[in-house]
């Protein structure tokens, strides 16, 4: 395997900031240590030394550590070790090697809040001693009942951190250091006590909330409740109907334990009374401190699910709260009653009374010392509550507050939460891509003439969205920062076209451009089409491809050096072939999701500023395309050019597949070419592979005079090519395919696609696959075959026979399976957001991205003192997955 880049030249960013000028700025740089560790993983897994990792993460902790010169020293070991594992460009070779003689300043690292012992170490602790302590929870599963009773926030049941993950809180998560609970690092410092010794918290009910990840402070206040109840109105008993939930105030008559012999087992029965009339309260699983609670003269707010027995009201486990007796028999509401009352996760009954009085007594005496994180314009220009205003309204919502907003997650508690984090977020994508721009780029010349110019060279109109995407990109070309741009499209919406333009103005202004494609045969198909767009013009384009062998190869890397050739195209290695250019202007990457900062560093590091497109084929909707590349500026196509017959899809169970066969039958029958698509999840499955060759063997039967070949993910790429040529020059008809290897592929002839197990593959990905059909002037057809039954799977799919618009499929697709399973394994990049929802809050994203973008306009350092407090939580939480240097 060629390893296309290393993740250590993330490093590359960061150390140049602190090893310019002598190592001036070595004070300035916190947590390298951290970041070395988490790219040394990512190296390591990709086969670096591990010996010489272990001696650069060692290095890198030792510059944590240091002050002074015995960190610059440090500083020196880290670029000395890292040179032994990856090339290292000039300036920090010389950095590394060059004993500099004074220059050596440095103040003492700030000193980050580490040291504080781990609050779980408390819960930890088994309870001992004579004192029984209070009772300890059940667990109650979290489908049981009472997560039933609520509706959770409508996002909640979809994320999977809604999911019952309570019980394991061990282990911080992957570098982001945070728990569970998105308790924010600066609430973590000011919340971090431990809850045993707040007051009325011994040692065996902080072991319960542990288990319950709830170890600190911070962690019950940020423990936002997943649903609410609305008990505002106490009704009496004879008020109450059955068959919905009701508060009644009741009087204890007896209470009577009632052995049920079919059950075995023993109930509680409590008879309870009020003015109105008398009602049953009954328990069946309870102990023997719920009878003597229950004892006859107490009074009790009782709340649940009424049912009628035997003529009788009746209330299966209640939700008690006793009645504190006031002078004149007067009850007074307490935190269980006469409000909307909060719900927990994972907590029964008992455990919500818990819950929600030590949440009543942690907000009243401690939530007042969180600062406000939001520079004051912010707070009021959006209209926004304040931290501590927050978690109040959100524990213990108002008597008007609105119990459907609340539900839905859009109070306005909820609605501060999120968007401090979306503009944390945001802040951190600001920063990179600003990170990205510090160093100026070239100024192109796009005046409306050369893009008249460049647009000669195309056989067809451009579409509108294309005019607006070619205007936005030649503005960003113009401008002296870096253009770093994503083009989305649907596939098919002319995204090549729109990159050949973009190539010929870099051209035009006496530069080179280089496409990039993410395999071989890609580039091949680009290089012909490019070449034969350019015929005749005089703009040579060269194909940087190994499979065509040593002497080719050579060859081409002259003619780019010489400046010959004015245009590369080739795959990822293009980005190591950097030095082969004489002036590279502009890099466009097709099909590719992640361009990475390393790739940058490396051209970077070869001396290379080229302004970046990257074009995409899977569209995501806006809101999941601004969080994951967010530091780049987005143009989507959203028009197909003229002239395209929908492709015509359908949705069928395997007993259908025999009419499907049919079909095929036909097509190929009129010259046409076919796919047949089995999923291919892990490519080690080779219970997966098996399903296709199994397939293809029965396939041989059923087409036995037509030429059937498979394609896989485990062929060598050279084997792969070889099929995919034969299927391109129609010398396969039917082409049975594991998933399908090489996205983009472009076979006008073929005109028919079935995929088995369609029910497996994400919408998008449907999609997708769906668009290497319908590429010529023939009716296209794809066929669905689904194997999951009925439901909501077969649902699902019907969006693919009711659209071929890849964004609303795209926002289907979101809708139904949630930002991870919609990313699938391209959700590395998705950061955990803790309190705002993609789905709901893409008004509160796009108001915060504005926001942190303005911000970090004006104040590009985060200098200002009103941005010291975000400034320290976007590095807190994102300084290594965006790998942002902690500067200052
Ligand atoms: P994408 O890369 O976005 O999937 P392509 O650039 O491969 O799409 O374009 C798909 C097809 O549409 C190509 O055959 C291309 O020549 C054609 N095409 C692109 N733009 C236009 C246009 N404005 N008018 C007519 N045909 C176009
Ligand atoms: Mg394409």
């Amino acid at each position: 395997m060629v390893r296309v880049s290393n993740p250590l030249a993330e490093l590359f960013v960061p150390l140049r900031f602190v090893a310019r000028d002598g190592f001036a700025r070595a004070a300035n740089l916190r947590d390298l240590g951290r970041l070395v560790e988490q790219l040394g993983a990512r190296a390591r897994a990709a086969g670096d030394d591990p010996e010489r990792l272990d001696a650069l993460i060692a290095a890198a902790h030792r510059f944590d550590a240091e002050v002074d010169a015995a960190r610059v020293a440090a500083g020196r070991e880290v670029l000395q070790v890292l040179g032994t594992l990856i090339p290292l460009p000039p300036e920090l070779a010389a950095a590394a090697t060059v004993p500099q003689s004074g220059g050596e300043r440095g103040a003492p690292p700030p000193r980050g809040p580490g040291g504080a012992s781990s609050p779980r170490a408390a819960a930890a602790v088994s309870p001992r001693g004579g004192d029984p302590g209070p009772q300890p929870f059940r667990l109650t599963p979290p489908e049981s009942k009472p997560a039933r009773q609520t509706r959770a926030a409508a996002t909640g049941s979809r994320k999977a951190k809604a999911g019952p993950k309570a019980a394991d809180s061990g282990g911080g998560e992957e570098g982001s250091g945070r728990s569970r609970i998105g308790v924010p690092a600066f609430a973590k410092e000011l919340l971090g006590q431990p809850l045993e010794g707040c007051s009325g918290v011994g040692p065996q009910l902080a072991a319960a909330f542990g288990k319950k990840g709830l170890h600190t402070v911070g962690d019950v206040l940020y423990n936002l409740p997943r649903g609410y109840q609305d008990r505002r109105r106490l009704a009496t008993i004879r008020e109450l109907v059955p068959g919905a939930k009701g508060l009644v105030l009741v009087q204890v008559v007896d209470a009577k334990e009632i052995f049920i012999p079919r059950a075995r087992k023993k109930m509680l029965r409590v008879t309870v009374e009020d003015p109105s009339g008398r009602m049953v309260l009954t328990f069946f699983r309870y102990w023997a401190s719920t009878l003597k609670r229950l004892a006859p003269g107490k009074r009790f707010f009782a709340w649940g699910d009424v049912k009628l027995f035997g003529g009788q009201k009746q209330i299966a486990h209640p939700d008690l709260e006793e009645v504190e007796e006031q002078e004149g028999g007067a009850a007074s509401l307490g935190l269980n009653a006469g409000r909307i009352v909060p719900v927990y996760r994972g907590m029964d009954e008992l455990g919500q009374g818990r819950i929600r009085s030590l949440a009543r007594q942690l907000l009243d005496e401690r939530v007042e010392v969180l600062p406000e994180i939001l520079p004051p314009g912010l707070l009021a220009e959006r209209g926004l509550i304040s931290e501590p205003e927050a978690l109040r309204s959100l524990h213990f919502p108002g008597q008007d507050a609105d119990v459907e907003a609340l539900l839905a997650g859009a109070s306005p508690g909820h609605r501060r939460l999120a968007y401090v984090e979306l503009l944390l977020l945001s802040v951190g994508l600001a920063l990179k891509a600003r990170g990205i721009q510090v160093e100026p780029g070239h100024r192109f010349d796009t005046s409306p003439k050369r893009i008249a110019q460049a647009l000669e060279v195309l056989p067809f109109e451009p579409t509108g969205a294309q005019q607006r995407a070619i205007e936005a990109i030649a503005a960003d070309m113009a401008s002296p920062s870096p253009m770093n741009r994503l083009l989305q499209g649907d596939v098919g919406s002319g995204k090549t076209a729109v990159a050949l333009v973009a190539c010929l103005l870099a051209v035009q202004d006496g530069r080179q451009a280089a496409l990039m494609a993410p395999t071989e045969l890609l580039a091949e198909q680009h290089h012909r089409s490019f070449a034969k767009l350019l015929e005749g013009r005089g703009i040579e384009v060269a194909l940087l491809a190994t499979g065509r062998g040593q002497r080719e190869l050579n060859h081409a890397r002259r003619r780019l050096a010489s400046g010959e050739a004015r245009i590369a195209i080739g795959t990822h290695a293009l980005v190591s072939e950097g030095s082969a250019f004489q002036e590279l202007g502009l890099v466009v990457i097709d099909e590719q999701h992640r361009f990475g900062v390393e790739q940058r560093a490396e051209l970077i590091g070869k001396g290379l500023r080229p302004d970046v497109l990257v074009m995409t084929a899977t569209p995501i909707p806006r809101t999941l395309s601004l969080v994951l590349h967010g530091e780049l500026t987005q143009t989507v196509i959203d028009e197909l050019p003229p002239g395209r017959t929908p492709i015509a899809t359908k949705v069928v169970s395997s007993k259908g597949r025999e009419k499907v066969y049919e079909q095929i039958q036909r097509q190929l029958g009129e010259g046409r070419q076919a796919y047949v698509v089995y999923p291919l999840i892990e490519e080690s499955e080779h219970s997966d592979l098996e399903d296709a060759t199994r397939g293809l063997a029965a396939l041989r039967e059923r087409f036995p005079d037509k030429r059937l070949e498979l394609l896989h993910g485990r062929m060598k790429s050279e084997e792969r090519d070889r099929v995919m040529e034969a299927f391109r020059a129609g010398a396969i008809d039917l082409l049975v395919s594991t998933t399908v290897v090489e996205v983009g592929v472009d076979v006008p002839n073929a005109s028919a696609m079935v995929v088995e197990h369609a029910e497996r593959f994400g919408l998008s990905q449907l999609h997708q696959l769906r668009g290497r059909v319908g590429r010529g002037a023939a009716k296209s057809f794809c066929f669905l075959i689904d194997h999951g039954g009925e439901g909501r799977a077969r649902e699902r799919l019907r969006v693919m026979e009711e659209s071929n618009d890849g964004f609303r499929i795209a926002a289907a697709d979101l809708e139904i399976r949630g930002p991870g399973e919609f990313l699938g394994t391209r959700q590395a990049g998705l950061p955990e957001l803790d309190f705002a929802d993609l789905s709901r809050d893409a008004r509160l994203l796009e108001q915060a991205r504005a926001d942190a973008f303005a911000l970090v306009r004006r104040d590009p350092d985060l200098a200002d003192p009103a941005h010291r407090l975000l400034k320290r939580e976007v590095f807190e939480r994102f300084a290594t997955r965006m790998s942002l240097a902690q500067v200052g």
